[in-house]
Order: C-alpha cells, then sequence, then structure tokens
C-alpha cells in the first residue's frame, strides 16, 4: 500500500466513514484512520454510531419496548403469554451482535469502494501529512492532497460526578449493565438521559431523572414538550427540573455499593441514592492529541475545529466534519457534511441545508422536530396558520392501540408555506421525514393537504395536521373553520 493518497480521513464514524465511501466513488485514492478498538481488541470502523451511540441505544431501546408491550399491551389485543421475564445479558448480547453485523458492513463497504482502512491513531503533523501509530506502537507517515478530520465527540464529565465505569456511568455504560438497576439515577434530560432512562425503567428500574435546567426539552416547541413530559412521567420516569447536581458519595462494596447524589432545586439541598447512575450531561468534541500545533488549525473556545458552511478550515487543504465541528451532533448532520465536501473536491456545488437538519428523541412515542417552533417565531413577530392533529383521533393509532400524542404543523399566515413540523407519537421519526422532504421543495401547507395519503396510516395525521393547519381538518372539530 503506497502512504500517497488524494484524500486521508481522520475517524471512520457516520462522518468520517461516508466521507471517505464517497470521496472513493468520485475517484480519489482514499485512507480512512481509525482507532476504535473492540472488546476483542481488534481495531473497527463506525465509530461513536455504531459502537456505543445510535445502533446499539436503539437496538436497546427496541428490545425493552418488546418487553413492556408484552407485559402492559399484548392483553388489550387478546393475547395472553404468561409470565413475561427479561434476560438482560441476552438482550446486551442481541445488541452486540448487531452492531458487529454493523461494524463488519462498514469494513465490507470499504473494500467494495477501495477505500484503504488504517487501524491507529492519526495524528496531523503537517498540511499533507498524518502520522498514524498503531496499537503496538508503529508509526507510518500518510500524505495526502487533503486531510479531512472527522474524530467525533465524547462524553462530558462533570466534577460533582465522576465516572468510575462500575456505579456512575456514561453512556457507554449504560449500554453494558447486565442486570436492571433497582433504583437507577440520571443526570441531564437531554436525548441520551430520556432514551436510556427508558430503557432500564421499562426494564423495571426505578429511574429519577435530575435536569438542571427548567424547561423540558428547551429546544421542542413548548406544546410538544409539554405533552412528552405527561405521557414520560406515565410512564414511570420521575424528571426533576432545576434539580442541579453538587456532589456524590460512592458506599458499599461490590454488588450492594450504591451512590448518594446532593443536588439542590427550588426547595434546598437534597440527596436522593442509587444503585447505578448515568452522567448524561451532554458530548465534546475530541480533539485530543489530534493536531500539531504548527500546523496550525484553529479551533473555537469549547475545542471545536473552525469551519466555514462548506466545512473548510482555516488551512486550505483540510476540511472537518460530524460532531468535531459546530452544529448539532447528530449522525445524519455528520454524514451529510462528509458527502458535502467529498463532492466540494470534485469540483460539485454541494451544500448542507442546516436550516433542516431534523432531530428526534427515540422514546416511546418518538419526539420528532425540524424547521421553527411556534416560540421562535412569535419572538420574530412572523404570523402563522397552526395545524394539530391528536392521534387519539387517527384510526391506525386507535387500532394500533399506540394513540399517544401529536402532529403540530406550523405555515406562514401569509404565504402557506411550511415553517415547521413537531410531533410526538409513533413513529415520528418517520413521519417527520415527509415533511423535511416537502420543506426541502419549499411545500405549502396546501401542498401537503392536496396530497393524497393512503389509508389507514399512521401519516393521516400529518396530512390533516396540514389541512387543519388552514382551518378544514375532516377528522377533528376545526378552531378557524375556514372555506
Ligand atoms: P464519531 O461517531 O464520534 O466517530 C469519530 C471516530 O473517530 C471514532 O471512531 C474515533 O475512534 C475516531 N477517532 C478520533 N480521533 C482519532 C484519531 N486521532 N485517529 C484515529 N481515529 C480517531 N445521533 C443521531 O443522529 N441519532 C441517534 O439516534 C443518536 N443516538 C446516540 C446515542 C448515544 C448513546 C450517543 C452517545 C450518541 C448518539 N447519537 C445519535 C450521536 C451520534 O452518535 C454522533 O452524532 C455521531 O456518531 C457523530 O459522528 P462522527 O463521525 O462525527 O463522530
Ligand atoms: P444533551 O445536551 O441532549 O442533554 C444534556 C442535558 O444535561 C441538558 O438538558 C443539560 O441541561 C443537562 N445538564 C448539564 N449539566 C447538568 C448538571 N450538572 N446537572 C443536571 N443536568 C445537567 O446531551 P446528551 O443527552 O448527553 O447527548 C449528547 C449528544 O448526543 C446530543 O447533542 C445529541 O445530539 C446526541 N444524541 C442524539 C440522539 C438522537 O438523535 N436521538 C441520541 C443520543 C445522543
Amino acid at each position: 500500500m503506497s502512504n500517497e493518497y488524494d484524500v486521508v480521513v481522520i475517524g471512520s464514524g457516520p462522518a468520517g466513514y461516508v466521507a471517505a465511501i464517497r470521496c472513493a466513488q468520485l475517484g480519489f485514492k482514499t485512507a480512512c484512520i481509525e482507532k476504535w478498538l473492540n472488546k476483542a481488541d481488534k481495531t473497527v470502523f463506525g465509530g461513536t454510531c455504531l459502537n456505543v451511540g445510535c445502533i446499539p441505544s436503539k437496538a436497546l431501546l427496541d428490545s425493552s419496548h418488546k418487553y413492556m408491550d408484552a407485559q402492559n399491551h399484548f392483553e388489550a389485543h387478546g393475547i395472553s403469554v404468561g409470565k413475561v421475564e427479561v434476560d438482560v445479558p441476552a438482550m446486551i448480547a442481541r445488541k452486540d451482535k448487531v452492531v458487529d453485523q454493523l461494524t463488519s458492513g462498514i469494513k465490507g463497504l470499504f473494500t467494495a469502494n477501495k477505500v484503504d482502512g488504517v487501524a491507529g491513531i492519526g495524528r496531523v503533523t503537517g498540511s499533507n501529512k498524518v502520522v498514524v501509530t498503531n496499537k503496538d506502537g508503529q508509526q507510518q507517515e500518510l500524505v495526502a492532497k487533503h486531510i479531512i478530520i472527522a474524530a467525533g465527540s465524547v462524553p462530558i464529565d462533570i466534577p460533582p460526578t465522576p465516572v468510575d465505569h462500575e456505579t456512575i456511568v456514561d453512556s457507554t455504560g449504560a449500554l453494558e449493565f447486565q442486570e436492571v438497576p433497582k433504583r437507577l439515577g440520571v443526570i441531564g434530560a437531554g436525548v441520551i438521559g430520556l432514551e436510556l432512562g427508558s430503557v432500564w425503567a421499562r426494564l423495571g428500574a426505578k429511574v429519577t431523572v435530575l435536569e438542571a435546567m427548567d424547561d423540558f426539552l428547551p429546544l421542542v416547541d413548548r406544546q410538544i414538550a409539554k405533552e412528552s413530559m405527561k405521557i414520560l412521567t406515565k410512564q414511570g420516569l420521575e424528571i426533576k427540573m432545576g434539580s442541579r447536581v453538587s456532589g456524590s458519595k460512592l458506599a458499599g462494596k461490590g454488588a450492594k455499593k450504591t451512590v448518594t447524589v446532593e443536588y439542590t432545586d427550588k426547595d434546598g439541598e437534597q440527596t436522593e441514592t442509587f444503585d447505578k447512575l448515568i452522567v448524561a450531561v451532554g458530548r465534546r468534541p475530541f480533539t485530543d492529541s489530534l493536531l500539531d500545533e504548527s500546523v496550525g488549525v484553529e479551533k473555537d473556545e469549547r475545542g471545536f475545529v473552525k469551519v466555514n458552511d462548506q466545512c473548510a478550515t482555516n488551512i486550505a487543504s483540510i476540511y472537518a466534519v460530524g460532531d468535531v465541528v459546530r452544529g448539532p451532533m447528530l449522525a445524519h448532520k455528520g454524514m451529510e457534511e462528509g458527502v458535502m465536501v467529498a463532492e466540494r473536491l470534485a469540483d460539485k456545488k454541494t451544500q448542507v441545508n442546516y436550516d433542516l437538519v431534523p432531530s428526534v428523541v427515540y422514546t416511546h412515542p418518538e419526539i420528532a422536530w425540524i424547521g421553527k417552533n411556534e416560540e421562535e417565531l412569535k419572538a420574530v413577530g412572523i404570523e402563522t396558520n397552526i395545524g394539530v392533529f391528536p392521534f387519539v383521533a387517527s384510526g391506525r393509532a386507535l387500532a394500533a392501540d399506540d394513540a399517544d400524542g401529536m402532529v403540530k404543523l406550523i405555515a406562514d399566515a401569509k404565504t402557506d408555506r411550511i415553517l415547521g413540523c413537531h410531533i410526538v407519537g409513533a413513529s415520528a421519526a418517520d413521519l417527520l421525514q415527509q415533511i423535511v422532504i416537502a420543506m426541502e421543495f419549499s411545500a405549502s401547507a396546501e401542498d401537503i393537504g392536496l396530497t393524497m395519503f393512503s389509508h389507514p396510516a399512521l401519516s393521516e395525521a400529518v396530512h390533516e395536521a396540514a389541512l387543519a393547519a388552514n382551518g378544514h381538518a375532516i377528522h377533528i372539530g376545526n378552531r378557524k373553520r375556514r372555506k
């Protein structure tokens, strides 16, 4: 393998592996460096997303949802299954198998696309040079016309609750419990806290989520956030808002080990004892020992590699994509950035539309949103027409006995152009995608209203919300009836 490349990508998470594959498809000689070692000490591709993020968390969300369904909802359908039990090690092993299948899949895609997967830690030592150190300490230098940094992110640690990987864990540890903790504490009611808190609550843990902020899911439309809070609380998650964690004490030994968390809320100082504690207070860009100072790649005050809208850094030959740069830390955002950089290197004019990055919290029901919410639009004085359709009025949702939540669609009152869509409900992620596409085409609420939707389908709720925005939904009473 010659050490000269058109493109060297550092990191094989969704931003890096997609960038590498697209570069190779476009005819560039490409290498992708990865340092991740699995439990068997083997290099694996796929980054946070495939190894300890999106995929394993969804595997456990899906398994625990099936368990909860069997336990609580089968009877209503006339199905009796006797005593439903959970085998946690088997559940974790299935999750690991899914991860193995997908990380091997990336290796296969690299081979098929002629991307050289290089094992080791990459360090940018010049504007066209990367030194790779493998696990045995051997080094090789790769020379590249272009370098794409896709080094991702890692969990943030907070001093009051240092992670010991046993009683106090981060998101990675929370995917590995071998039994259901009786009392589980979660710090942070963000995406990870709600998703992984839900997994263990469904399996029987008493889950308490401590959140420093007063507003639940502050980026989400208030009506949708309020409804989501109501549903998740009904499911047994105890979410304590305005609770700022100040310290923790470990006690006991072995299986009897506990952690007592100290926090302050509106009533003063509080303590609560847990068998396990998950710290989920956000992630930080990972640039540790990645860049030689002499190269001069600029970072911002929070450690993100500084890039423009096309993901170019201040050094002409170096780009950066994914969690290591500004913007939401989401796999799909990183993937599109990877494609954009590859295509721009091939002189195409590809541009990521940063106004339309969909967000999803994969609880059940899912919470999904795109575009602006009601409060943001009010704040800038834009007049809107808002259509809300509850799933309880959807025939398909009722047939499935899965009718919590609603679709809220917001259109500009003057032009009828769709400005945002906010959903809490079963399959919200997939339902939302219809509106993401519509918004990419600058659709109006009327365009969606005039589109034929299959019956019976959950997406009829999206159709009806669009009709409701103009005052003529068919299957609910309209607040503002219009002709
Ligand atoms: P990463 O996936 O972090 O990949 C970076 C890679 O670079 C890693 O493999 C790392 O080992 C490697 N690397 C770093 N430095 C070097 C170096 N110097 N040399 C060689 N290799 C290096 N996002 C979603 O969109 N949907 C979800 O459902 C979702 N669920 C999540 C659940 C959890 C529990 C977590 C933790 C995250 C989740 N995310 C989700 C976020 C998502 O995982 C990240 O946004 C995404 O992985 C970022 O991709 P990336 O390629 O930028 O970085
Ligand atoms: P987050 O930013 O979503 O939530 C962290 C929460 O912790 C915030 O609500 C914050 O107010 C709270 N917090 C911070 N310090 C605290 C303290 N001392 N005490 C109590 N609360 C505190 O971060 P996360 O949940 O760790 O997720 C990290 C990233 O991973 C997110 O940016 C997200 O985009 C990504 N992710 C995405 C998905 C998804 O797309 N479904 C799933 C998981 C993770």
